[in-house]
């Protein structure tokens, strides 16, 4: 199952305690339900944002092996002089020591109120506990569902603070593999199976069927043994029954270096998300006047729709420009058979005049200077084809009055303008430097 969870969580979770000599006895060990303690402060030092505080025992999980940290209090009992309640708001393991470090809030003064030797009650946020349970027992049904279905061991698990992952040692998976992983995973639930909690050596846990042994531990394994479904070494913090769980929701999936990575919730996270998408979706249904299992089809329809009606808009502005070509080309000066026609349109696109430039100078022999407003203001200079203009140049020369950019080529080219105002005035002063 967990292999890569299972290297990094059950090698700190054992080969620290076992091969090095860590100060803290870890509670949750034994027991994920056990929410308040008394230990004795060991330590306390200055850190980043905090204190460090190192206890003799403790029931807080440290961020190791996928899963994250519980926060709580720490309050200092049994002394009437002093009143000391810190929040703790990171607990991480010590990487040389293997100690589990409790960083708690300064408090107003030095920050260092607790001192050595101080027993504190130490309270563990539940429902946070609880969640992290739930959602780290998940993926080991999950990822078991995955091995025994098709043999697909994953690889390493994320817990994040909305949806947690997996990621399976495999080129692709179809979206009917998902669904009996999640089926079996959701049926292993239902059928509230015991999980224990078990130490063994590494020669023992062989024989047990722990399928991947931590090469670093040399004493005992933690395991953890879903009744007849799943069994693995892990450091961290599990449900008493797989009931406990409550329920797994596969979610997205997508391609990662070491194969697929595998989105899903557990729990009260699974309802809040399913909740999450039915709100989105009763609110697209809405839009569309329509049920939410229709809305896929109401989206397809739509984008048909807003296709059809962009080419009816395309062949219409082909006309529009068509008839404006003819009617500016009529009314404007000519001198030597060459048309020069000068127009801004306020509320037109540069689209619309890029197609009415090439339009007025297929035409004939025409100059074309346009100009529009709108949301960006641009300017088409074109010519036909053989007239002596440069129109790049002669854009190049205008959009540097007006310090845009804009270019191309002789005869035709386009620019922006700061604004339409300016993009009228701009055609204006082109046409006395077209040569005539
Ligand atoms: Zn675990």
């Amino acid at each position: 199952m967990c292999y890569a969870r299972l290297k990094a969580c059950s090698t700190l979770a054992n080969t620290k305690r076992d091969e090095v000599d860590s100060l803290t006895d870890r509670l949750y060990y034994t027991d994920s339900f056990l929410h308040e303690f008394e230990a004795r402060v060991l330590t306390v030092a200055g850190a980043s944002g905090g204190v460090s505080v190192v206890l003799d025992r403790s029931a807080f999980y440290p961020t190791s092996g996928g899963q994250v940290f519980d926060t709580g209090w720490l309050e200092v009992v049994a002394d009437a002089n002093r009143s000391v309640r810190l929040r703790v708001r990171d607990v991480a393991e010590d990487e040389q020591s293997g100690d589990v470090l409790h960083i708690v809030e300064a408090d107003d003064g030095d920050g260092l109120s607790l001192q050595a030797g101080d027993v504190v009650r130490g309270t563990i946020d539940a429902g946070r506990r609880r969640d992290h349970v739930q959602q780290h027992s998940g993926q080991h049904v999950l990822s078991a569902a995955f091995e025994k279905l098709y043999d697909l061991a994953t690889v390493s698990f994320h817990m994040g603070d909305e949806s947690c992952t997996i990621d399976l040692a495999t080129e692709t998976i179809s979206p009917k593999q998902l669904q009996a992983a999640e089926r079996l995973a959701n049926e292993v639930i239902a059928e509230d199976r015991p999980v224990e909690i078990r130490f063994a050596t590494p020669d023992e846990a062989r024989t047990m069927g722990v399928r991947k042994i931590p090469a670093a531990v040399r004493e005992k394994l933690r395991l953890i043994d879903i009744r007849d479904f799943d069994l693995n070494a892990c450091g961290g913090t599990h449900v008493g029954s797989t009931g406990q769980i409550g329920s797994i929701l596969l979610r997205k999936t997508e391609k990662v270096k070491q194969g697929v990575r595998v989105e899903f919730v557990c729990g009260q996270r699974a309802v809040g998300t399913a909740r999450h998408d039915f709100e989105t979706l009763t609110e697209a249904a809405t839009l569309f006047s329509t049920h939410i299992w229709e809305v896929p089809q109401q989206i397809r329809k739509s984008q048909d729709e807003i296709k059809a009606a962009q080419k009816a808009q395309h062949r219409l502005l082909e006309e529009v420009a068509e008839l404006q070509a003819e009617r500016l080309l009529q009314s404007a000066p000519e001198r030597g058979g060459q048309k020069l026609v000068v127009q801004y349109f306020a509320d037109l696109d540069l689209n619309f005049i890029k197609m009415l430039a090439q339009k007025l100078t297929k035409a004939g022999q025409a100059v074309s200077l346009l100009a529009c407003g709108g949301a960006q203001p641009s300017l088409v200079f074109a010519q036909t084809s053989g007239l002596p203009n440069d129109m790049g140049a002669l854009m190049k020369q205008t959009v540097q009055a007006l310090g845009t950019r804009g270019g191309g080529n002789r005869d035709m080219a386009q620019g922006g303008a700061p604004d339409g105002d300016r993009a009228e005035s701009a055609i204006v002063e082109a046409a006395k430097l077209v040569a005539r």
